[in-house]
């Protein structure tokens, strides 16, 4: 199993940063195949990624929830456009694969997008995923839970060849706060993508407007849960627009002192786990 980051950021992409602008987007591929979290802006560098590789195409797309910077990027994934790709794509809940359509289609109607959904020729087929429900597609088993973020979430358990990759972005966690269901969902994850938009000052309102409520963590709340539930490692994600690269590093320095093996997840960057990881 890979994991690769095509989109780090929350909330709006921002230019101009190393660590990366684009919003929510990660790939994970294993023996051949390909699955998409969310298609934020990442998803635009994703698809031609994808086109160097050539058709035909085929991935199954998970998507967290329907915010804007997860959604706002799929008009731009080139390989939606190709009659050759195949797209199996699961919005969040009950009716979450109604639901998902109707987002995307609406975002492309006027006077907000030039084309209409319809014009992408890719076969795309539209599924539920559901909280405590397993999928298995190709060598992975997905499986989501809800987590506490306005209008509600899914944060994603990945496990292939052995291992586990938790992707879970924007969730208002707190190690004191863990239900039994998320708990179970992080425990022991070889990599653990967790939310850390807030310092604790900003959280608070220490700095600015008080987030409580708003559905996001902080990095020492993200640490303190990695350590929680034995994480091998935790990637900070959902970036806030407003933090450039010196106070994503210095919050991940900060995250350090509750758990050590902290990184700010960066565009670009690639997770290999298990054999591959030797190579
Ligand atoms: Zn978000
Ligand atoms: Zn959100």
């Amino acid at each position: 199993m890979e994991v690769r980051f095509f989109g780090v950021r929350g909330s709006i992409a921002v230019s101009g940063s190393r660590i990366g602008g684009n919003t929510a987007c990660v790939e994970v591929t294993s023996q051949g195949h390909r699955l998409i979290l969310d298609a934020g802006t990442g998803i635009r560098a994703l698809g031609e990624h994808m086109m160097k590789e050539g058709p035909p195409q085929k991935a199954t797309m998970f998507f967290s929830h329907l915010h804007w910077d997860h959604v706002q990027g799929f008009p731009f994934f080139t390989p939606a456009y190709l009659a050759s790709t195949e797209l199996t794509m699961y919005g969040p809940g009950a009716n979450g694969g109604q639901a998902l359509e109707s987002v995307l289609s609406k975002q492309m109607e006027p006077p907000h997008f030039p084309v209409p959904l319809s014009i992408l020729r890719s076969k795309m087929t539209f599924g539920s995923a559901l909280h405590g429900k397993t999928i298995e597609t190709g060598p992975f088993r997905v499986t989501p839970i809800d987590v506490p973020h306005p209008q509600g979430c899914l944060a994603y358990r990945i496990e292939a060849d052995g291992h586990s990759f938790v992707y879970a972005t924007d969730v208002e966690l707190a190690r004191d706060q863990l239900t039994p269901d998320v708990g179970r969902l992080l425990e022991g994850a070889d990599a653990l993508c967790l939310d850390a938009q807030y310092t604790p000052d900003e959280y608070s309102g220490k700095i600015g407007i008080p987030k409580k409520g708003w559905g996001h963590s902080t990095m020492v709340d993200a640490a303190q849960v990695a350590k929680a539930v034995d994480a091998k490692r935790l990637l900070l994600f959902h970036h806030d627009p407003a933090h450039n690269d010196d106070l994503v590093e210095n919050m991940a320095e900060e995250a350090r002192n509750h758990f050590f093996a902290t990184e700010p997840a960066r565009e670009g960057k690639r997770i290999l786990f298990g054999a591959a990881a030797n190579a």
